[in-house]
């Protein structure tokens, strides 16, 4: 499972598997932040294939330390599911979703009625984040 595999479930500083890469606070990484922020709200984290990027850093590193490792984890899902789909698979998916969305008017990001991609993200998120501040 993929919180074992990323070895996310025993503490707050787990280490980024080898082949992730970070950018934080890059011009690329605040470039892909502008842009990410006409389609959806500004995101804090956006991972494209195997790099995530931060485009305000200071922000992030603001955060309450448990739900920035759970904010990891989300992006780390989604590293996987490049990875299972495919460049090509996941950007299909993630823009047809992203569509129907805006049809229906509903958050991108919304637990149930959001992209499916991100509500799987999310639920990793929030399994991480409970299981960091103990509640089962
Ligand atoms: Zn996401």
């Amino acid at each position: 499972m993929l919180l074992e595999e990323y070895g996310l479930l025993n503490s707050v500083d787990f280490s980024i598997p080898p082949h992730v890469r970070i950018e934080m606070g890059t011009w690329k990484a605040k470039g892909i932040g502008i842009v990410m922020s006409l389609f959806d709200s500004s995101p804090m984290a956006v991972t494209i294939g195997h790099v995530v990027y931060f485009p305000d850093p200071k922000a992030y590193q603001r955060g309450e330390p448990n739900a920035r490792a759970a904010l990891l984890a989300h992006e780390l899902t989604h590293v996987k599911q490049w990875e299972e789909k495919g460049t090509v698979g996941f950007l299909k998916e993630y823009f047809q979703e992203y569509l129907r969305t805006r049809r229906q008017g509903v958050d991108t990001h919304d637990p149930q009625q959001g992209i499916s991609l991100e509500r799987e993200a999310i639920s990793v998120e929030r399994e991480i984040y409970n299981e960091l501040i103990g509640v089962k």
